[in-house]
């Protein structure tokens, strides 16, 4: 007779607790800081993505990594252009 299972809320969760803990949910804008070189938003302690400058010193040789990206952009192409008219 009693063997049914009966399922029991125990905590019932009210609007205001549910307020309660979304009220820390809330996010906070990031810091930034202005890259000392360029002038741009950077975050701190970080390499400037735009320059390539960390405290005054060049760390990062953008140039020729973006010129070595151009480079093997049209040899792909050029590739790309033989097999597509062969
Ligand atoms: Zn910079």
């Amino acid at each position: 007779m009693y063997n049914e299972i009966i399922m029991v809320v125990r905590m019932r969760s009210t609007r205001s607790h549910t307020a309660n803990r979304r009220s820390h949910f809330a996010l906070k804008e990031s810091a930034f800081s202005v890259c000392g070189q360029c002038g741009g938003a950077v975050f701190p302690h970080t390499v400037c993505r735009s320059c390539g400058h960390y405290r005054g010193r060049q760390v990062l040789n953008l140039e020729g990594k973006l010129a070595k990206k151009e480079r093997k952009r049209k040899e792909k192409e050029k590739v790309l252009g033989k097999g597509g008219g062969g």
